[in-house]
């Protein structure tokens, strides 16, 4: 019996919430709290109508720390789980120090006005929590999250040693729109248009931004789809993590048809995030097109088809090659059924609840700030099965 504080009530933040909701012996009360109340407020009435169970609401800046930790104080939270947006990390970290409160998260910090994201920032805090007996969970979502959770539990009943890690995230759905994107379109047009990035043999090499690409054949119908090479940030952490690794790299499909955009939407700035003068105003270019973008929870009625994302290893187990993929496929119209939000926000939104519900168990539970791959992947693997986001295992020749 525990009580939850989500903080962010976006695409991600609504699915948590339900999926909270959906397992109220561990979470037996909810607040829901973001920097628009109105946009918790409807989906606590869309809680109450699928499920008819009431979860608290409240407005929160969660930039001011000082703000963060009276609304700690006066909730009195087991946990903070953080769905807002990566800037808001080491804010909410603050407050959860100063309050004695657990940490949750699923994406790195990022500062606003450097399109950046490292766990270096947030590694600093290990000590501070170490000291206070607090637990902090980055990254509990589905990549980052799930694909270092199927990368440990790999790890720990298939190989002695992976020495290569391809991390491939295929969105095969569709959502009819021109040009969207399926989470916050700032964050996301942020890690598109940077240098691609991967690991081999100790060293990090560049390439310009979605430069290179691969055709992936996707099981259990999706087919052969174009993947192009990335930075994602769960690598900066696996590679510290995986014994014997030599390559590291992660991909994800994008349209013809996105990427035209978003080529089109740079060539004319509009993807800067450095502020411009506009009517004696300043503002960022960036965040003017996140305002006239849609929505990402809007996203979820319209969106049909699957994702499909997992992990493919390549290593030697009792002396022979072996080379593994795990994945799962997750249906864009299932998730809309089940809690009214597309598989990308699903995807990201039921790991999150996986992982606070593990901490809250104490079966994920140690002073400090951990990376998902840190812990025992065998709990985390059940929970999958048992809360929506079901995986396969295939041995590849
Ligand atoms: P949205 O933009 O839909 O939602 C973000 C929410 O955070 C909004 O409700 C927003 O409020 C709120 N928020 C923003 N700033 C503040 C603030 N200062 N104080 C309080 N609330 C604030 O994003 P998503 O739901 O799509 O994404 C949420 C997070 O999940 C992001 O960090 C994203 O990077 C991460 N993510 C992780 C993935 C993974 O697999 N690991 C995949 C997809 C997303 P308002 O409504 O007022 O704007």
């Amino acid at each position: 019996m525990s009580k939850v504080l989500i903080v962010g009530a976006g695409g991600v933040g609504s699915v948590v919430a339900h999926k909270c909701a959906q397992v109220s012996d561990v979470f037996s009360q909810i607040v829901l709290a973001s920097r628009t109340v109105s946009k918790c407020d409807a989906i606590a009435g869309e809680i109450e109508k699928r499920f008819n169970k009431k979860i608290t609401t409240a407005k929160l800046d969660a930039d001011n720390v000082q703000e963060t930790v009276e609304l700690i104080k006066s909730v009195n939270p087991d946990l903070v789980l953080n769905v807002a947006l990566p800037y808001q990390d080491l804010a909410l970290m603050e407050a959860c120090l100063a309050t004695g409160v657990d940490y949750l998260d699923t994406a790195n910090y990022e500062p606003p006005d450097l399109a950046k994201f490292e766990y270096k920032w947030q590694w600093e805090y290990e000590k501070r929590f170490r000291e206070k007996n607090l637990m902090a969970l980055l990254g509990s979502g589905f990549d980052p999250g799930v694909t270092n959770v199927f990368c440990a539990w790999a790890q720990k009943h298939h190989f002695d040693e992976i020495h290569q890690l391809d991390i491939i995230d295929c969105n095969a759905g569709d959502h009819g729109q021109a040009f969207a994107t399926n989470f916050n379109p700032e964050i996301n047009i942020r890690e598109i248009t940077q240098p691609g990035r991967y690991w081999e043999q100790g060293e990090w090499v560049e390439t310009d931004p979605l430069s290179w690409s691969m055709n992936y054949d996707f099981p259990e119908g999706i087919g052969p789809r174009k993947c192009y090479l990335m930075y994602h940030e769960e690598l900066e952490s696996l590679v510290l993590h995986l014994k014997g690794l030599k390559r590291a790299r992660f991909w994800m499909t994008f349209s013809d048809q996105y990427l035209n955009h978003l080529k089109v939407l740079e060539n004319i700035g509009m993807t800067r995030i450095d502020p411009i003068d506009f009517q004696g105003e300043k503002i960022i270019p960036l965040q003017f097109l996140k305002a006239v973008l849609p929505e990402p929870s809007s996203l979820g009625p319209l969106t049909k088809g699957r994702t499909c994302i997992g992990c493919v290893m390549k290593g030697i187990k009792d002396n022979k090659d072996k080379t593994l993929y795990i994945y799962n496929i997750c249906s864009h119209e299932e998730a809309f059924k089940e809690v009214g939000s597309q598989a990308i926000s699903y995807t990201t939104g039921v790991p999150a609840m996986i992982g606070a519900m593990l901490m809250l168990q104490k079966k994920w539970h140690l002073p400090g700030v951990w990376n998902m791959e840190q812990f025992d992947p065998d709990p985390f693997m059940d929970a999958l099965n048992l809360h929506g986001l079901p995986w396969k295992v295939v041995e590849l020749s």
